[in-house]
């Protein structure tokens, strides 16, 4: 299976998939299109059924049932996209076979190290084979790995009837790096029950809580008077801007939180005397105190506009995503089954909430409960990501377990 998984992770990642906010189309980049376009093909080769790609690129398969028990549809979907932070062109997989648990060169050229003195979990990987990058551009395991590790779970069930199952639906989404990836999702058209997002991290995390979401732009207009003459008659809007700002609880920053906690984070400042836009985004785990931040965007803005003139602030503020665990708490078996199939793999769970959002969590809330597992990859984002290819078999091996478990615990029809 690790070598099937290595041919796949590596054929996907050389694919350029980065998204592109600034594009309006979906999905948001041509190479996409490319990667689709080969994973329909692969999807008819291993002997999937209704195998589609639909106008905005989502691919979509199913494996039939082979009980007569009645199981519920489950899902899984893993995103085609890479992230935006890193450069996702010319990606160059390197292997590492049985990892001796030292320095990791990347790039001799460049001298770019993958070193456990900067990534002490590393020593995790000790006679693991590892998938790397070549120290420029980043891996792509998120998601491809996630893809992969479906693909080759799939072709497992097809190859070992039996293996008894209900109805399997997959798809490969574009855009979840952007946030789009749910937005053009054909929920009807999946038709499935339950789903998991194969879009996690190391090994054993299962996630089914996420941030609550709200972006707000503040728009600060001043009044510009040659500095000469200024006395009492200017307004720096960059001032307004600091002012505003300052009025925010300093410890309530990303840099100062972790866990549950939430936080304002100022993503953006630009602007000069005229005009100065913030743009913040806001995040918190619990639904009151969600609400209570965007409460104190408003109040902050209304005192200022008292004190300054009600036409120089204006705020735009929409909300984003919600906590999924909302919608997943009152069908936990979602999560218990996952739960269960890794501690019978000898897998520890790690349940902890996510510091952002996954698709699932919007899934969640179109009527699609999708909690989040691990594909065992570490880093994500950047150069130095890379991913242990025994833990992507465990992926696999948990995801046909999963499968398992809900014919297992149906009802006879
Ligand atoms: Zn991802």
């Amino acid at each position: 299976m690790k070598q099937e998984l290595i041919e796949r992770l590596t054929r996907y990642a050389k694919i350029d998939t980065q998204s592109d906010p600034a594009s309006n189309t979906c999905p948001s980049t041509e190479g996409q299109w490319t990667l689709a376009n080969m994973l329909v093909e692969e999807l008819k080769a291993i002997g999937m059924e209704e195998v589609t790609v639909d106008e905005n690129g989502y691919v979509m398969a199913t494996l039939p049932a082979n009980t007569d028990k009645a199981v519920p549809t489950i899902g899984f979907l893993a995103h085609m996209d890479t992230a935006t932070d890193f450069t996702g062109a010319n990606v160059n997989p390197q292997i590492v076979e049985s990892y001796d648990g030292g320095d990791i060169l990347l790039n001799k050229d460049l001298h770019i190290i993958l070193s456990p003195t900067d990534f002490p979990e590393l020593s995790r990987y000790k006679g693991h084979t590892l998938i790397t990058t070549d120290g420029t551009t980043l891996l792509g395991a998120d998601n491809k790995a996630g893809i992969a590790e479906i693909m080759t779970a799939m072709e497992y069930l097809i190859k070992h009837p039996e293996i008894k199952h209900g109805k399997v639906r997959i798809a490969f989404t574009p855009d979840e790096e952007i946030g789009r990836g749910p937005h053009k999702f054909d929920v009807a058209a999946f038709g499935a029950k339950y789903a998991y997002t194969v879009d996690g991290g190391p090994l054993g995390e299962l996630e089914y809580e996420s941030f609550n979401a709200a972006q707000a732009k503040i728009t600060f207009k001043g009044k510009n008077v040659h500095p000469g003459s200024a006395k009492g008659k200017m307004i720096n809007s960059l001032k307004l801007a600091m002012e505003f700002h300052a009025h925010l609880p300093r410890n309530e920053a990303p840099e100062h939180t972790e866990g549950y906690e939430g936080f304002y984070h100022l993503l953006s400042c630009q602007g000069d005397v005229e005009q100065t836009t913030l743009h913040y985004i806001i995040r918190d785990f619990d639904r009151g105190k969600f609400a209570a931040r965007k409460a104190t965007i408003e109040e902050i803005a209304a005192k200022l506009q008292e004190k300054y003139g009600k036409e120089r602030i204006h705020i735009e503020m929409s909300d984003q995503y919600y906590n999924m665990r909302e919608k997943i708490e009152p069908v936990k078996e979602v999560v218990d089954i996952a739960y269960e199939a890794m501690t019978n793999l000898g897998i520890e769970p790690i349940i902890k909430p996510i510091r952002g959002g996954t698709d699932g969590s919007q899934l969640s809330y179109m009527g699609l409960p999708t909690p989040n597992i691990f594909t065992g990859g570490e880093n994500f984002h950047g150069r130095y990501e890379y991913i242990s290819v025994d833990n992507m078999a465990k992926a696999v091996n948990v995801i046909i377990e999963i499968v398992k478990l809900f014919e297992q615990k149906a009802a006879t029809k």
